[in-house]
């Protein structure tokens, strides 16, 4: 049989097969508004097919922290290329995984010793909740299988990582009958920068007490519930869940997927609170956006229960675990985080989100607008419809993809101020003008 031919020649062509034949996420076939077609990415603008150039606010959804295209990270993945671009982890190592281990040690909280490489977000939260499980298992208490968390969270798409995502919003309604029914706390109500109120951790304190016996562990977004709603809690709260956990014999994971590399301000979020989980996702800006990595650290206590049951090693392995390319170009964007003023840029880019966007807080259909590090978010009092706001956004060379009532901007941290300020205006604009 000859194969069948498929003319993809123009900008045209893409968008028409594209129409016809690719997914995209949370959309249906065919997505809608049309996806725009991007030619190439340079520093913190996308180029257009069509020629036109957009300043991306979110960061290709918070992963390219450095920007497109840079020279370190291109230089990382062309070295690695040249040597090795992958071979199976089962039995095999290398130098890159190594050297992204070591970097990693040297910034994550101190307990964490034992890193699992994976290939995405959701994934990292699943073999997180194995570990868990696993844990306790192998220290005789296989009745330890569920998870407590609180609502308003969100941990990925995939059947486990969605069991604790918020119960409402979150897919369940969907795919009820599928997903393991988890223990849901109150949401932290007490905000970052406001004041503390004790009765705040109640609901996770009693239900955690309530549950003890069947819990294996509690995870969390730390600081910041991000695809959930864009709200940011107190520091207490998380302190407190670590105390909980710690009187309950419950381990605590903490979901660094979208706070960690600086993102909050600090290199994690948990930093702000000065509490250190049993066991620790992260992903999105491992590898500055350049490719799909995650991974996940646990304590020695955790990965040495686990290994020392008889006949039961960690029951997971991906294909593609550790793949060097991934693990070079994340070595590299650590390195260079760490080389970095990020610090100084993350402050000044929390600056300008709060005098830019501070003013949106009194326009209509403003709820109230909130800002922390690089998170700038602007809460409506109703629903953002995509397909008016996307192109509105596009039209005035911003790139800002809104989710149910939330406008926000996460930018590169290389982004210049010329550029924060075109964003700022696009949804300024957008409000005024009630583009949706
Ligand atoms: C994005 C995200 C995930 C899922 O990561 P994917 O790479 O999309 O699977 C999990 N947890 C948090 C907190 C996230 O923001």
């Amino acid at each position: 049989m000859q194969p069948r031919r498929f003319d993809i020649s123009c900008a045209d062509d893409i968008a028409a097969f594209d129409r016809d034949h690719l997914w995209h996420p949370y959309a249906a076939l065919p997505s809608q508004p049309a996806p725009l077609v991007v030619e190439s990415a340079q520093g913190a603008r996308i180029r257009l097919a069509d020629g036109r150039e957009l300043v991306d606010g979110v960061s290709s959804w918070w992963t390219a922290i450095h920007g497109y295209r840079h020279p370190a990270l291109m230089e990382a993945a062309r070295a690695q290329m040249e040597d090795l671009a992958h071979v199976m982890f089962g039995g095999l190592t290398h130098k890159p995984a190594a050297e992204l281990g070591a970097l990693l040690l040297g910034i994550l909280p101190e307990p964490l010793k034992a890193i699992f490489y994976c290939d995405s977000g959701s994934v990292a939260v699943e073999v997180a909740i194995k570990m868990a499980i696993q844990y306790w298992e192998a220290r005789g208490r296989p009745e330890r299988k569920r998870l407590i968390t609180v609502r308003g969270g969100y941990h990925g798409d995939t059947f486990m990582a969605m069991s604790v995502c918020d119960p409402i919003d979150g897919m369940h309604a969907r795919f009820r009958g599928a997903i393991p029914a988890q223990i849901f706390a109150d949401a932290p109500r007490c905000r970052f920068g406001g004041s503390w109120d004790e009765a705040d951790i109640s609901s996770f304190e009693s239900l955690a007490a309530r549950h003890s016996d069947t819990i294996a562990a509690a995870i969390l977004e730390p600081i910041v519930q991000a695809a959930g709603g864009m709200r940011f809690y107190h520091p207490r709260y998380l302190e407190r869940v670590r105390e909980v956990c710690d009187r309950c014999n419950i381990l605590l994971i903490l979901d660094e997927i979208a706070t960690g590399f600086g993102r909050t301000g600090r290199l994690f979020a948990c930093e702000h609170a000065g509490v250190a989980p049993d066991i620790m996702c992260v992903g999105k800006a491992l590898t500055g956006g350049f490719i799909g990595m995650a991974a996940v650290i646990a304590t020695r206590e955790v990965a040495d229960a686990i290994s020392s049951a008889k006949d039961t090693p960690f029951m997971h392995g991906p294909t593609f675990m550790a793949n060097p390319l991934a693990c070079a170009v994340a070595a590299a964007s650590v390195r260079l985080l760490l080389e970095s003023p990020w610090r100084e840029r993350v402050r000044r880019i929390e600056e300008i989100l709060r005098t830019g966007l501070t003013p949106c807080a009194s326009m209509p259909g403003v709820k109230e607008v909130r800002v922390l590090g690089d998170i700038g978010v602007v809460e409506c009092e109703r629903l953002v419809d995509r397909t008016k706001a996307i192109p509105f956004f596009a039209e005035r060379g911003a790139w800002i993809r809104p989710f149910d009532n939330i406008i926000y901007l996460m930018p590169p941290y290389i982004i210049d101020e010329e550029d924060m300020n075109l964003l700022i205006d696009a949804v300024t604009a957008a409000l005024r003008e009630g583009a949706w």
